[in-house]
């Protein structure tokens, strides 16, 4: 039987995570109408199994670790365990509360939620649902936002002691012995929530060091910190595979010992969610499963356009919100600037938090640009010091020119990003940046302080 055509809409959009949400309000705002199909929650990813669940536990893993060095500041405090339960009620009571109110805002903005699995049937219908109960949406547009999903590795299977980032926000007990596979963000994130609830961590990283999408001295400093806090860090270390019995894991790696552990975690990427929703049936080109776009988002079929992680390029959510906002505002005519990769500001919540912008110095001179850099230390800076953070801020400029990169390390440099993305977004010269007076003491007067560096007139710094 075939789906009855339901409706006409301006926007059909296929995923309401943060790409497919973002596209849907703002397209509102501007007076299209808009269908937004969704088989499991609206928020996506980032509200329900990434960004917002996992920060919660981070700070959790920040306070136990907090209660435990409380002499370092005079307190008498100890971390007496976790209660799992409660750890995530906390969580979920986050989540719930952002679900309550994205749900009001995507209700109130007029958008009609579909519910169900949707996928393309040609250049314009996207079919929601199977056999006699499904419906037909047609769109003037339509827009593909069903993100990414953690990879595992080849004979890598999910079970009670094999988890991926999904699994892990579930977790029933803390295990004592744990390796994470895969030394990037995730890797990175988990390792450190996992060491502050009090496991005994492993990190396993096939390049030569953690985070190596990084600027190459941030890695250095969460090395450092890392093994201070009692994380192991095998770089260099490739996976072979993974053994389980009924009360534990062994990682086999391509060379060196195996390791015995409670829990394994896979944080070796994440691929596009592009299976099964009618790419191929509607000619829509892809690369190695991502859809490939051009500036604008417009894929290789007219009038379907893809936006956040299915498209090449950073996975982030903040990207799927600029990436949504501006086809909605290019559909509805009002020519926007188009996103760019290197403009898009991103945060690493470890313990210590990396946050950069931008171009590193060797990105910058491959680029063609006449680069100088400069590093300011956060041991230089009151706030960090009161904080117990090591860690730095590098500041790329060119020559005579404006920033072009903003790398940070260090506790609390996340809230540092906004000023930086400005002064990357907004091509700021580092005399500018320095001749505005910054706060003291906080934590961003050591990006004021970067600045005066670049600029040549260091005030608590060698020039
Ligand atoms: P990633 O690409 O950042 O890191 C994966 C790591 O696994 C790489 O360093 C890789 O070398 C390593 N690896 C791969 N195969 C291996 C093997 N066989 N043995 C050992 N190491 C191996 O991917 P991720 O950490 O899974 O994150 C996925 C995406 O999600 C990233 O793009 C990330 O930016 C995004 N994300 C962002 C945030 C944030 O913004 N805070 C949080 C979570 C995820």
């Amino acid at each position: 039987m075939t789906a009855q055509t339901d409706g006409t809409y301006d926007l059909v959009i296929l995923g309401a995570g943060s790409g497919g949400y973002a596209c849907a309000l703002r397209a509102r705002q501007l007076g299209l109408t808009v269908a937004l199909v969704e088989e499991d929650k609206v928020g996506g990813t980032c509200l329900h199994r990434g960004c917002i669940p996992t920060k919660a536990l981070l700070h959790s893993a920040e306070i136990a670790e907090a209660a435990r060095h409380g002499s370092r500041l005079g307190l008498r405090t100890s971390f007496d365990g976790v209660d799992v339960a409660s750890l995530h009620a906390y969580k979920d009571k986050v989540v719930g509360q952002l679900f309550k109110g994205l749900t009001g805002l995507v209700r109130q903005s007029g958008a009609e939620v579909v519910e169900g699995r949707g996928r393309l049937v040609d250049a314009s219908t996207v079919e929601v649902g199977e056999g006699g109960d499904a419906r037909r949406l047609v769109g003037r547009t339509v827009v593909l936002a069903t993100g990414s999903a953690p990879r595992t590795l080849p004979g890598i299977e999910i079970g009670p002691r094999v988890m991926t980032s999904d699994e892990v926000l579930r977790i029933e007990e803390i295990p004592g012995r744990v390796a994470v596979l895969g030394g990037g963000v995730i890797g990175v994130e988990l390792a450190s929530v996992m060491a502050g609830l009090g496991a005994q961590v492993t990190v396993v990283e096939a390049l030569d060091r953690l985070v190596a999408a990084e600027e190459p001295s941030i890695s250095k400093v969460v090395e450092r910190t890392f093994k201070k806090r009692g994380i192991t860090a095998l770089t260099g270390a490739r996976v072979a595979g993974v053994d389980t019995t009924g009360s534990g894991a062994t990682v086999r790696l391509e060379s060196g010992d195996p390791i015995e552990v409670d829990l394994v975690i896979v944080a070796v990427g994440r691929g596009p969610r592009s299976e099964g929703i009618g790419l191929e049936e509607a000619g829509v080109a892809t690369e190695r499963g991502f859809v490939t776009t051009d500036e604008r988002l417009r894929t290789s079929v007219e009038g379907v356009r893809a936006v956040g992680d299915l498209v090449p390029g950073l996975q982030l959510a903040h990207r799927g919100f600029g990436h949504g906002i501006f086809v909605a505002e290019d559909v509805a005519g009002l020519s926007p600037a188009p996103v760019l990769d290197v403009q898009i500001p991103r945060v690493t919540y470890c313990d210590p938090e990396i946050a950069s912008v931008g171009m590193t110095a060797e990105q910058a001179h491959a680029a063609g640009h006449e680069v100088e850099s400069v590093q300011y230390p956060l041991g230089g800076n009151g706030r960090s010091i009161i904080r117990g953070t090591t860690g730095s801020i590098t500041v790329v400029r060119e020559q005579d020119g404006p920033v072009l990169g903003v790398h940070m390390v260090g506790i609390g440099v996340s809230e540092l990003v906004g000023e930086a993305q400005l002064m990357v977004g907004w091509e700021a010269h580092p005399e500018e940046v320095a001749s505005l007076v910054h706060a003291h003491p906080t934590q961003g007067e050591a990006l004021g302080e970067a600045a005066m560096l670049a600029a040549g007139r260091p005030l608590h710094a060698h020039a």
